[in-house]
């Protein structure tokens, strides 16, 4: 499959693997830490879910009991009004008077109290046992008001039986409508124990069941201290008071928890309930969840990251070998100079140039003069010496960026000046000229003056393509003039010397 370059170019590019090194890692990141965040959303709604079915269900089985309680309630109040009823023989009235009396486990007392507060009917027993309840806040309640309905006393403990139970009472009006006492019937706490017991919270969940001045009835899981407590002011019941029914998180004001708390009142009652689940034990599911997903992902993150990095590194020292490589292949590595290979490129660039913008084109070929001698001399180190400081003089000799100086051969030499005329490229033989006079390898005895170049100059403007032949034919001009001399392809005399006329060669020696 063939690629587009743009895009094969970028899968080779070091730069595209950083790039994907820190994007990759970030869009993961990203999409596990959106679907965490939606499983931690379904974990939450499964506990509100669980809570407000709890709630409803608890809700339904305590307003069963309380209504029929307080049907019962009701019904000794009508009794009350039979006619006749306090000629009755005391058994029979206790009889016609409970006659619907629910006889649930969980009910407690039943009275019926005269208005200073003694038992004068008891469910129980006849004759009713003994007590006045005159203290009590329910009896305190209904003489106040004769419009109360069904009330919901404080959770307290029987005088009679020891045990807790909240009472719920209605108020028995005299014929005159002033206050004749209560009928009340009980609820054992028990019953709220063993309902709530049956629903597994967790460790920190709770069910609490107040009344709507605060007072705690009862709280499961259930501990003696909490029964009666007021917690009315706090965040948390200001909240169950405000809103009625509802969820939210809050910290507790009984042990510091925070817990998400479903809440509602009970039917018609002056009742609030709760059910509170431990913030903790609803993400405990998903943390653990959570943690490992998230372990997961960043060991990915970091191999993604530690790869790329890898990948990329390795492909910028490819790719910095490889341009190395590229200049190497097109350098001489004695002289450092541009070699043959890079000469023929930026000739034929060159060439293409002058003949498109119209510029001149100038080249020098140099060869070393008897070179053959130093080498048969002083050997071939010094003759290598010898040809590096030659390289040195003809750098020194160029001074245009577009100028190059290249090693063609073993002693031969090209100055390439582009954009450059006859005057131009005479001037710069003259500097190598003046250059080489000064060459000297003092390792080896060569003084200054001892080495010679001949050149060959050649410029042109339509016919660059040719000056690489005249050039090379005027440099044997030159060499067979007496060498240490430039020969100009375009004019009958050499220079410095300047003696030898010049024979125009048409074809290039190389290309
Ligand atoms: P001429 O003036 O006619 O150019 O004479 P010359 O001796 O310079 O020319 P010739 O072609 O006869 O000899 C060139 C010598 O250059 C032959 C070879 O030993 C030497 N040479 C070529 N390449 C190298 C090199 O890389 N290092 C050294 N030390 N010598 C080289
Ligand atoms: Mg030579
Ligand atoms: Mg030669």
């Amino acid at each position: 499959m063939c690629l587009p370059r743009s895009l094969s170019r970028a899968i080779r590019s070091g730069r595209t693997w950083i790039g994907l090194s820190v994007l990759a890692p970030i869009g993961m990141l990203v999409v596990s830490g959106l679907m965490l965040l939606d499983l931690r959303r379904d974990a939450w709604d499964k506990a509100e879910l669980t809570s407000r079915n709890l709630l409803q269900v608890i809700e339904r089985d305590i307003v069963r009991n309380v209504e029929l309680i307080d049907l019962t309630l009701q019904a000794v109040q009508d009794n009350l009004r039979t006619p006749g009823l306090s000629q009755l023989d005391p058994a029979m009235r206790q009889l016609v008077l409970f006659d619907r009396a629910a006889t649930a486990r969980d009910l407690g007392v039943m009275f019926v109290l005269d208005e200073h507060g003694e038992i004068v009917e008891d469910i129980a027993t006849y004759p009713p046992r003994r007590g006045n309840y005159a203290d009590r806040d329910y009896f305190q309640a209904h003489k106040a008001n004769p419009l109360l309905g069904l009330y919901v006393g404080r959770p307290v403990v029987s005088r009679l039986t020891g045990e807790r139970m909240v009472n719920f009472s209605r108020r028995i009006d005299k014929p005159d409508g002033s206050f004749g006492g209560l009928v009340l019937g009980s609820l054992k706490l028990s019953y709220f124990t063993r309902l709530f017991d049956q629903i597994g919270l967790g460790q920190d969940g709770a069910i609490n069941l107040y009344l709507r001045d605060g007072t705690r009835i009862t709280r499961h899981p259930y501990l003696e201290a909490d029964v009666g407590v007021n917690i009315a002011g706090s965040r948390t019941f200001d909240r169950f008071a405000r809103e009625g029914s509802g969820t939210f998180v809050e910290t507790s004001v009984r042990d510091g928890v925070k817990r998400l708390y479903a809440f509602t009142r009970v039917g018609d009652l002056p009742l609030i309930l709760n059910v509170a689940l431990a913030v903790d034990e609803v993400e405990a599911a998903w943390r653990t969840k959570a943690s490992v997903i998230g372990t997961i992902v960043l060991t990915l993150c970091g191999l993604t990251i530690a790869l790329s990095l890898l990948f990329g590194r390795e492909l910028g020292r490819r790719a910095r070998m490889q341009s190395e490589l590229a200049k190497l292949s097109q350098t001489d590595a004695l002289t450092g100079l541009a070699n043959r290979r890079r000469f023929e490129a930026a000739y034929g660039t060159a060439c293409s140039e002058a003949v498109r913008t119209g510029r001149p084109l100038a080249l020098l070929v140099i060869d070393a003069d008897h070179f053959k001698r130093f080498n048969d001399r002083y050997g071939h180190a010094v003759g290598d010496a010898v040809l590096k400081g030659l390289a040195g003089c003809l750098k020194g000799s160029v001074h245009r960026p577009s100028d190059l100086a290249c090693r063609v051969g073993g002693e031969e030499f090209v100055l390439l000046l582009p954009d450059t005329d006859e005057a131009g490229a005479t001037r710069v033989a003259k500097e190598v000229h003046a250059r080489v006079a000064t060459l000297a390898v003092g390792s080896a005895g060569i003084g200054p003056g001892s080495l010679t170049v001949s050149i060959g100059l050649a410029a042109g403007v339509a016919d660059a393509q040719s000056v690489y032949g005249r050039a090379d034919a005027a440099l044997y001009e030159a060499k067979a003039g007496g060498r240490n001399q430039t020969c100009n392809a375009s004019s009958p005399n050499g220079m410095p010397g300047g003696k030898v006329p010049l024979r125009l060669v048409g074809a290039e020696r190389s290309a």
